[in-house]
Formats: C-alpha cells, structure tokens, sequence
C-alpha cells in the first residue's frame, strides 16, 4: 500500500475543528496588560498569568534593556558549555535568598524543569505518588522514567498514606509530586501534611509551586512559607513566567538538589540558556517581590473583593483558596457562550472545558490581576451578572 506520510495532519486537525476542540487563538495587540486589545477589541484582561502585573513593571522593563544593552541578545550557548552568564548565576543567588533556600537553578520554562529533573529522582525500582488533577508537564515527566506510578484521589491524604505504606517494603525511593496550587480549581495541596507523612515513610517531596509563586505565602515567597513548613519540601519547583512577569522555570531546595539537578537534567544541559534580557527582568522580579509588597496585597484584595461579588450574585465559584477563580457553569457549550460574549462585552475570560474538567463543571477560569482597579473589576461583575441571568446560570 502508497500510504499518505502526512495525510493524518489535515485529518486529525478537522476533527478536533468539528469537535469544536480546536484552540481558536486570540492575538494580543498590547502587552499582557490589565486593558488589553485582544483581537481589534479593548478588554479587561481576566486570564492572563502576570497576576502581579509585573510583566509591565518598569524595573523589569528596565532590567531586560540594561542586560541586554550590556551582555546582547542571545547567550551563545547551553548553561553547560558556554551559556552561563553571570546574570544567570546573579539570578540563582537571589531566587535561593528569597525562596529561604541553599540554593535554586534556572531552566528555560517550568516544562522544561519538570520534564529535566523529576525523570533524574526517581527509575527503575522506584516509585512516583502523584495527585490526580496534577499539571500536564508533571504528567510528561513522570513518562520519561521508568519508576512505577500510583496516583491519589485529589488531596485525599487517606489514599496517599495507604499508597505509601504499601510503597514503603516494596520500593527503593518514594517521589510524592503534587502541585501547590491546582491551576484549575485554585485550591492548595495539604503540603504540612504531606511533608508529615512523607518524613514517615521515608519519601522525597516535590512541589510545582507555578501558581503559588509570588501569590501566596510571605510577600509571595510561595508554598513553603504558606504552611510555615519553609526548607522542609525537597523540591520546590516554580515558574517565572506567571506571577514573576517574565519566563523560566525554577527549582530551590538543598546545594545536593541543584548540583545533582545541573548535572543530571537533560533539557537543562541539551537547550538554551536565557538571554541576558529575560536573565535581567528575573532579577528586576525578584528585586520587586522583595522591595514592594503592596502587589500582593493588592492582588489578594482584589480577589477577595470579586470572589465575595461573584458569590452574591449566586455564581457558583467552586473551592478556590486563591486568585483563580472559576465561574462554574455547567454544560461546556454554556461556558464557550459565556465568554465568548463577555468578550464581546469586554471582558476577556476563557472557558475550561470538558475533557479538562468534568463534563458538567464547565467553567470560566478568572485569574485575578494586581494592575485591575476597583472600577475594572465593577465592569467586569455587571458583565458576569447580566449574562449570567441571560444564560440562567443565576
Ligand atoms: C504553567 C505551569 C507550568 C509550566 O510553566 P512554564 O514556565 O510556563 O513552562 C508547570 N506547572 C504548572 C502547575 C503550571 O501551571
């Protein structure tokens, strides 16, 4: 049989169309910005990840046009040949300093981190205990070992010791991986007792801390600070690309961590390192978070205000602890409706559809921004209110 190489491209591609699962990209015409044009259109931005807005602060602007003025545009090479800048090392210092940790290493995104390090602590013998509604790049790291996998209902603390005093004869390491904050609930993972039960049984713990990072915990230093259990997670892994403003993945923990990390993660020692540009806006991030609290609190009070809105006006809001919010409307054709017409309206909020979530917890996903005025988020609310009585959600 002549069979068609790349038939499967076209085919596969106007299934997901039909299925109406393709994703429809929306083009940004400003910055990430609190008013954005999206698509010709001006919005309230509701679903970006720079929930601090930092991604427009001066002093990052600042720092990614110093360092790129001063070392170029491009590092030349991966960190372990001749990519290692000292503004890469500059950057490891500061993030260990305020994570409170010995030490921190970069990576290009928090993919990257995921999928470099988690396959390094854990193979053949061993085994991964992973929460169920864990992150995709958790997923894909967890592939590329060989251990043996068990996965725990969602926070269920009472499987997770079940699965681990099982574990405890049978395996040589025990990995516990779990996000901090599920990105799509926007409830926190019980980390004080999963360090407990891990210092149990004699299991490592690893955090992907992307959207606790710079959101909670102490002026946003993050899980560890949140439960007061700080320098006791083995691995707290993070993003700079969602509250932090600029891009790049990270993990802090012990000098032992990142020395085995760097030497042992392949997408750290086989890709690119950061120009010096995103190298200098980390460390602008950094300085702010430690320099400027009121970003912090400004995007806590800016949740609390719409959560206690959105929840009068008898929006179902689900068990967010957090500035993601979710809008829970039920059928996934009724929340692709709701934000396709609260951007017609100006306000820009994706949907989060099945098989992403459950068939009936369709919902909009808000992510709350620093940078919004009251009188932006009032905006937003009448939109959510109106609608939400045309579409009989309320
Ligand atoms: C966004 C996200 C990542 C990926 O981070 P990038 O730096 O954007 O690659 C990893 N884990 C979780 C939980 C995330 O939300």
């Amino acid at each position: 049989m002549k069979r068609d190489p790349t038939g499967f491209l076209k085919k596969e591609y106007k299934e997901l169309v039909e299925k109406d699962l393709d994703w429809k990209l929306r083009v940004l015409e400003t910055g990430s910005t609190p008013h954005a044009v999206v698509d010709g259109k001006e919005v309230i931005m509701l679903c970006s990840n720079n929930y601090l807005n930092l991604s427009n602060h001066p002093k990052l602007i600042q720092g990614a046009i110093e360092a790129t003025k001063k070392y170029g545009a491009g590092s030349g090479s991966v960190r372990a040949i001749a990519g290692t800048m000292k503004l890469h090392v500059e950057v490891e210092k500061r993030l260990a300093k305020f994570k409170r940790r010995e030490a921190a290493l970069v990576y290009q995104t928090g993919f990257a981190a995921n999928a470099g390090i988690i396959p390094q602590l854990a193979g053949k013998g061993d085994i991964i205990i992973s929460d169920e509604l864990n992150h995709g790049s958790i997923i894909d790291g967890v592939r590329l070992t060989k251990a043996d996998r068990a996965i725990y209902k969602h926070r269920d603390m009472g499987e997770l010791e079940n699965i681990l005093r099982d574990a405890d004869k049978k395996y040589n390491r025990i990995l516990i991986v779990t996000d901090g904050v599920f990105s799509m609930d926007g409830d926190i993972a019980p980390m004080d007792e999963i360090v407990k039960l891990a210092a149990e049984y004699g299991a490592m713990t690893y955090v992907d801390d992307a959207h606790g990072e710079g959101v909670i915990g102490e002026d946003g230093r993050g899980i560890g600070s949140h439960f007061g259990i700080e320098g006791k997670i083995d691995v707290e892994m993070g993003t700079f690309s969602k509250a932090y403003g600029v891009v790049g993945g990270l993990i802090a923990g012990s000098q032992d961590l990142i020395n085995f990390a760097y030497n042992k993660s392949r997408t750290w020692l086989l890709s690119g390192s950061h120009p010096p540009a995103v190298a200098g806006a980390q460390l602008a991030a950094i300085e702010v978070l430690e320099t400027e609290p009121q970003h912090v609190k400004k995007l806590w009070d800016n949740t609390k205000y719409f959560k206690k809105e959105l929840e009068s006006m008898g929006f179902d809001i689900g068990e967010s602890e957090t500035p993601i919010t979710p809008v829970i409307v039920g059928e996934s054709s009724k929340a692709k409706e709701l934000s396709n017409r609260l951007f017609d309206e100006g306000v820009f909020a994706l949907p989060i559809v099945y098989p992403m979530v459950a068939r009936d917890k369709a919902r909009i996903r808000t992510m709350m921004n620093a940078g919004l005025t009251r009188e932006d988020l009032d905006f937003a609310l009448e939109k959510f209110e109106k609608l939400g009585r045309q579409l009989n959600i309320i």
